[in-house]
């Protein structure tokens, strides 16, 4: 199956195109031809699986063939960063259709209220908002959302558990009755499934099982101080047990960096990264094809989009900050019932992270102990790991750029 089997209008075929998705993912094959015949939809579905691509696309197509006078659909989600990223999935995928969006989360200044206010005013086609800020809107009077063609609720569990349950509720009571409402979650506990006979109008029901490690990948961990990554990269790459492998780290920077630092060291690798031209990254990944270059180093977007067969090795420089990210790092390897070896590198600052993963694939993945000459490891205690010990005390964190006052 291809995105062409669904007939999108062309100017969100022409986006879909130049966000390089080509094949649909299994939410997607089954959520767009039930979205694109309007019923309403439950959808259990994980962050990873392509759930946002799945309600954005027929969605989209419908805007497309409309005039767009008035707010045509509003997207519930429980957090500013899910509403920032899905903004930008819109603005990718309908860069060609002249459809216009907003996110609208709290927090900020007076400044970037009255920003939104005033978006709102002048009218947009789709509206993703944290319940929250958006009944400040409703309440003032900003926002009208009589003609709302499609109501969204994404990650429908984590806004309940968050305490939306009565602010969406009111906010529904500003809709149409008459609307196609689709409501995604990663669980469905029983206030999920009341939630969805209150709001939902005879929904159809997709479920996505989450995805699992490929039997063949071993997989472990090391426990390291950050000064220790590098020392144990070296450790490992430099007896050749492994003579294909990918390294992965979470941004464009350290990839540079590991880049630069692991060619001192005469291992072979080097960096696949956005800054290469179409050319530079056909010709190094052709040479990985080929082995004459055992290892590339490069970013998340590398875990999706490479497929090489005999991979032997997969190494997380850090671990990724969404646990589906893991699965499809390590699924480089043991492609195509072949076996290969996965290796996370875990600092303290990880600990909690890596802790989902193991939730996530409902097992505890092996520690192995740091080479000799390494020093101690730190001791794996995810519990007591603040997920936010990097904004307020990490080391590098009076180097971070200050976060734009919007929250
Ligand atoms: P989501 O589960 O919606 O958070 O999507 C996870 C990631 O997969 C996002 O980075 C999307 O841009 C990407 N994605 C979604 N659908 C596809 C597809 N059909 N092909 C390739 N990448 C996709």
């Amino acid at each position: 199956m291809t995105f062409s089997d669904f007939n999108f209008h062309p100017d969100l075929q022409e986006g879909l195109l130049s966000m390089g998705y080509k094949t649909p993912t299994p939410i997607q094959q089954e959520a767009i031809p039930l979205v694109m015949q309007k019923n309403d939809l439950i959808a259990c579905a994980q962050t990873g699986t392509g759930k946002t691509a799945s309600y954005l696309l027929p969605v989209l197509h419908q805007i497309a063939q409309t005039d767009k006078k008035y707010i045509n659909t509003l997207i519930l989600a429980p957090t500013r960063e899910l509403a920032q990223q899905i903004d930008q999935q819109v603005e990718g995928l309908a860069y060609f259709t002249g459809i216009s969006s907003i996110a609208v989360y709290g927090g900020g200044d007076g400044a970037i209220y009255e920003t939104q206010k005033r978006a709102l005013r002048d009218g947009v086609d789709l509206v993703i908002a944290t319940p929250g800020r958006l009944i400040a809107h409703l309440t003032s009077g900003a926002i009208n959302l009589d003609h709302l063609q499609h109501l969204i609720l994404d990650e429908a569990d984590r806004m309940l558990d968050m305490g939306f349950s009565d602010d969406i509720m009111r906010i529904i009571s500003y809709l149409p009755k008459k609307r196609q409402t689709l409501l995604f979650s990663a669980t469905m506990p029983p206030k999920i499934r009341s939630l969805a006979n209150a709001i939902l109008n005879q929904p159809l029901e997709v479920n996505i099982a989450i995805s699992k490690p490929a039997e063949g990948i071993t997989q472990q961990a090391y426990l390291t101080y950050d000064h220790q990554k590098l020392p144990l990269i070296e450790s490992l790459l430099k007896d050749k047990t492994y003579q294909s492998g990918i390294i992965f780290s979470s941004t464009k920077d350290k990839v540079k960096e590991l880049d630069r630092a692991l060619r001192k060291t005469g291992i072979q690798a080097k960096a696949f990264h956005s800054d290469l031209n179409q050319e530079e990254r056909e010709t190094l990944l052709n040479a990985f094809r080929a082995r004459q270059l055992p290892f590339l180093i490069g970013t998340d977007v590398l875990s999706r989009g490479i497929d090489v067969e005999g991979i032997e090795l997969v190494i997380n420089f850090d671990v990724p900050p969404d646990p589906e990210d893991y699965i499809h790092r390590i699924g480089r390897t043991a492609r195509a019932a072949t076996t290969g070896t996965a290796i996370t590198f875990i600092n303290e600052r990880d600990q909690r992270k890596f802790f989902s993963i193991e939730s996530l694939i409902g097992k505890e993945i092996p520690k192995v102990t740091l080479p000799e000459g390494l020093g101690e490891s730190p001791l794996y205690q995810p519990e007591l790991k603040r997920p936010d010990f990097k904004r307020r005390g990490g080391k590098n964190w009076k180097n971070r750029k200050p976060k734009p006052k919007t929250n």
